[in-house]
């Protein structure tokens, strides 16, 4: 155990204060003591992954973090066994060399296994939870199999989202054989895409706000009116890009204090070095209200605050 951790040095965004106590779990057993140990002390508790889509706070973290390091992977077959600490890129390229496919595309997504799953990750056309089968859990009392259909996956959303207490150990995934060449070269193309958004050695969280799907805004009055306003070619697979209306309020290149939005991206918000929680809350909230304004719509963090 480790005490006034910062917490700079656990996430891509860079910023936050000390977490009071922190510590790294390599097993399910250490990560379940872990979590114990902060029941008994009375202190709260998070388990993360790599941070990568985390603001913490500048006040910084009144508890233990928990930093998930449970790597096992098993494979039988084309079924496998995933623990949840492992890096998702790592795992696509040994899967790969392993001609089991499903993942490939998902290849550059920054973070663990555990983090994919919670907030339902994916890209390109694929997501975390198209070959799951089931997730292996913690629930505060014991260990728990979740079926795909529990886990309530939707667009950026699962049920660990909505209710914390479920900390996520690992998960079963049901492949396909495929030609190793073949997933190495998609994945490789893929990485290649994402390396023209974000930018090597950007400071950032990924996307700061979840895209508009369209089959849930409601009322229909407020649908009605806020399609009028999108141009039919912006309604992509029932999504509508958060980035084109923060590019259409003229996002790109705002700044607030340190923390900035990418000029190549509206949706991409950065931190030039020395960047504080408090702005990024701040730069959000005005990017939040102009959007409003302009299109009467709500955007929605992707990112966790901490
Ligand atoms: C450059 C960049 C590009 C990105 N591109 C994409 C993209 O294309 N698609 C996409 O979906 N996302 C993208 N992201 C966002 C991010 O990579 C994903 O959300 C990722 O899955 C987070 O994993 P993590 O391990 O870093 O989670 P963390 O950031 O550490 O944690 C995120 C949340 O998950 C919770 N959590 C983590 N592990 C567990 C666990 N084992 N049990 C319960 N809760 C847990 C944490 O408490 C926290 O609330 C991008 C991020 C960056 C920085």
């Amino acid at each position: 155990m480790k005490y006034n951790y910062s917490l700079k040095k656990l996430v891509t965004l860079k910023i936050g204060g000390l977490a009071k106590y922190f510590i790294n779990v390599q097993s399910e057993r250490t990560l379940i003591e872990a979590i114990e140990w902060a029941r008994k002390s009375k202190v709260s508790f998070c388990v993360i992954g790599e941070g990568s889509n985390l603001i913490p706070n500048d006040e910084g973290f009144n508890g233990l973090i928990i930093k998930n390091e449970i790597k096992n992977l098993k494979v039988d077959g084309t079924k496998v066994l995933i623990g949840s600490g492992n890096n998702l890129l790592k795992i696509i390229h040994r899967l790969n060399k392993l001609g089991l496919a499903g993942m490939e595309k998902m290849a550059g997504i920054p973070g663990t296994v555990g983090g994919a799953i919670f907030g339902s990750a994916g890209a390109y056309g694929s997501d975390i939870k198209d070959y799951l089968v089931r997730v292996k859990l913690f629930d505060g009392i014991k260990i728990r199999w979740f079926s795909k259909k529990q886990c309530h996956f939707k667009y950026r959303e699962s049920i660990f989202k909505r209710n914390k207490k479920y900390i996520i150990l690992g998960a079963e995934f049901k492949l396909k054989n495929e030609n190793p060449e073949k997933l190495y070269k998609i994945s490789e193309e893929i990485i290649k895409l994402r390396k023209q958004k974000y930018r090597q050695g950007l400071l950032c969280p990924g996307s700061f706000f979840k895209n508009i799907v369209v089959g849930e805004i409601s009322p229909a009055a407020l649908k009605k009116k806020f399609l009028s306003k999108i141009p039919k070619e912006k309604v992509i697979y029932g999504k509508i890009p958060s980035g084109f209306l923060l590019e259409t309020i003229g996002a790109k290149g705002m700044k607030y204090g340190k923390i900035g939005v990418a000029k190549h991206h509206g949706n991409l918000i950065y931190n030039s070095g020395s960047g504080k929680s408090n702005e990024v809350v701040k730069l959000a909230e005005i990017l939040k209200n102009k959007v409003k304004k302009r299109f009467g719509i709500n955007l929605e963090e992707e990112v966790q605050y901490l």
